[in-house]
C-alpha cells in the first residue's frame, strides 16, 4: 500500500491511473477503523481495478467540539489493518490540504429537508460539514465508485444529493451494516463505550428488531414511542426514534404496509452518542 499525504501528490497519481482506464474505488473513513470498515474496502476491491481509502477526522463535520476532541485514533493499527485488506492507497490528508484556504469560507449545499430532521436537526452543521469534506475529497480522488455504510443512512442520502449538486459522476454504493455477535452495529465511537455501557449499547439493536418484528399497517407512532420509553428506561438518553419512509425519510404517522419503511434511533449512553438504522421489510 502507498501511503500519500499531499493532495497535489495523490491527485496526480490517480489521474495517470485513470487516463489509464482504470477504475478507481474509494472509502473515506475517520479511521479507528473496524470490520465495517473492512466491508467497504472489500466491495471497493470487487468492484474497481484500484483502491484507495482515506482517513481524516474532518473537524467541519463536528457539531460538538468534544466529541472531536475524543474522537478515537489508532492509526499505526488502521495502516496494519489496510495492508491487510490489500488497499492500493492510503490517503492521509492534514487539515490544511484539505481546506487550503482556512474553513471559514467554506461552500453551503442546499440539502432542503434531509437537513431539517434526525441528524440534520439534531447535530446542526454536521452535513454542511459531510458536504465540504465529500466534495473536496472528491476533487482530489477521481473515483469512479464511492462506498458508504448504510450505518449512517441519512449521510448516504445526503452524499447522493451531494452527487447530483455537484454533477459528479462519481457513483455511490450503499453497503449494509456489519454488527458484532449480539448485533451491536459496529462503530469507531463504541471503543468510548466502558465495559457496562457496551453491554448497554446492544439493546438500540434489539429495538430496532423489536419495531421491524411488530410493526403492521396502520399508526407507526405507538411503536415509534414504545421505543423510545424503552431506551429511556434503559439508562439511554434518546434524540430521536423514528420509522420514516426508506426513500425521503419523510416521516410517516401511518403505514400502507407497502411502502419500504427505515427505522432510525439516535441515543446517548453517558457521552457516547450512538446510531443505528434498520430497513423494513
Ligand atoms: P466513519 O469512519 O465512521 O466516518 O465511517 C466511514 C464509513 O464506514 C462510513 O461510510 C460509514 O457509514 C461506514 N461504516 C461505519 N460503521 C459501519 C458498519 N458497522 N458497517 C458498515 N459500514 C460502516
Amino acid at each position: 500500500m502507498i501511503l500519500i499525504k499531499r493532495a497535489t501528490a495523490i491527485f496526480k497519481e490517480l489521474r495517470a491511473l485513470a487516463l489509464q482506464k482504470r477504475t478507481i474505488g474509494f472509502v473515506p473513513t475517520m479511521g479507528a477503523l473496524h470490520d465495517g470498515h473492512l466491508s467497504l474496502m472489500a466491495a471497493a476491491k470487487h468492484y474497481n481495478d484500484i483502491t484507495v481509502c482515506s482517513i481524516f477526522v474532518n473537524p467541519t463535520q463536528f457539531n460538538d467540539p468534544k466529541d472531536f476532541e475524543k474522537y478515537p485514533i489508532t492509526l499505526e493499527k488502521d495502516i496494519e489493518i489496510l495492508e491487510k485488506a490489500g488497499m492500493d492507497y492510503l490517503f492521509l490528508p492534514e487539515v490544511t490540504d484539505i481546506y487550503s484556504d482556512g474553513i471559514d469560507q467554506l461552500p453551503n449545499y442546499d440539502l432542503g429537508y434531509l437537513e431539517t430532521i434526525f441528524e440534520g436537526k439534531y447535530r446542526p452543521g454536521h452535513f454542511q460539514g459531510v458536504c465540504q469534506v465529500m466534495n473536496r475529497l472528491l476533487e482530489i480522488i477521481p473515483a469512479d465508485d464511492l462506498f458508504m455504510g448504510q450505518k449512517d443512512f441519512q449521510q448516504c442520502m445526503v452524499v447522493k444529493k451531494l452527487l447530483q449538486i455537484i454533477a459528479s459522476k462519481t457513483r455511490l454504493h450503499t453497503c449494509e451494516t456489519l454488527r458484532e455477535a449480539d448485533g451491536l452495529a459496529m462503530s469507531s465511537r463504541n471503543m468510548r463505550l466502558n465495559e457496562l455501557e457496551r453491554k448497554k449499547a446492544v439493546h438500540i439493536a434489539e429495538v430496532l428488531g423489536r419495531i421491524k418484528k411488530t410493526v403492521n399497517a396502520g399508526p407507526l407512532l405507538p411503536i415509534s414511542m414504545a421505543a423510545t420509553d424503552s431506551l429511556n428506561n434503559n439508562g439511554f438518553k434518546v434524540d430521536y426514534v423514528a420509522i420514516a419512509a426508506a426513500d425521503n425519510l419523510e416521516v410517516l404517522e401511518e403505514w400502507d404496509g407497502k411502502r419500504p419503511l427505515v427505522a432510525l434511533v439516535a441515543a446517548f449512553l453517558n457521552n457516547v452518542r450512538l446510531i443505528d438504522n434498520m430497513l423494513i421489510p
